[in-house]
């Protein structure tokens, strides 16, 4: 089977409302995870990272702070593709939240706390985390 790589870049992105924080997933099917994308040639993961979020959910949002990478393999078409994604830590700063409607079933805030459980990835949770001792470390939680 041939390989390929492909790159992602996508955002945790938070708001607070009367002093409860809440987080953007996306649900695609039954799976829940974060707003995501590819990375166009020669963009700036930053850049392609909240196009992306802006793409997928209608919402804008700036970039606070840069949270890791994650990868994963799966197959597509004869090709076993090698995926990494780079995730933002991203405040919210406006937009309604329209889901994009060919790639997206779901997008929605949820408080911070529910997030995990309903992650169904455990890369996509280990990316919580860190957005979580961020916020932390920031004052906003
Ligand atoms: P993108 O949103 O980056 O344009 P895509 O929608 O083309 O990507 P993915 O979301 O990467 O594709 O999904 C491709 C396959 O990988 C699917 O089978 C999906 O279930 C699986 N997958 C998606 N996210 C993860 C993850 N965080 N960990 C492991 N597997 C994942």
């Amino acid at each position: 089977m041939e390989l390929k790589w492909e790159f992602s870049a996508g955002g945790v992105v938070y708001k607070k409302e009367d002093g409860k924080v809440y987080v953007l997933l996306i649900r695609v099917k039954n799976r829940w995870s974060f707003p995501k994308g590819n990375i166009e040639r020669e963009e700036p993961r930053e850049k392609a990272a909240l196009r992306e979020v802006k793409e997928e959910t209608g919402v804008d949002a700036q970039v606070v702070d840069f949270l890791g990478e994650i990868e994963y393999w799966y197959s597509l078409h004869g090709y076993k593709i090698h995926k990494f994604v780079y995730y933002y830590l991203m405040k919210y700063t406006g937009g309604d939240i329209t889901p994009q409607k060919e790639e997206i079933d779901e997008a929605k805030f949820v408080p911070l706390e529910e997030a995990e459980n309903l992650l169904t990835y455990d890369n996509d949770k280990k990316i919580l985390q860190r957005a979580i001792k961020k916020l932390k470390e920031l004052g906003e939680i």
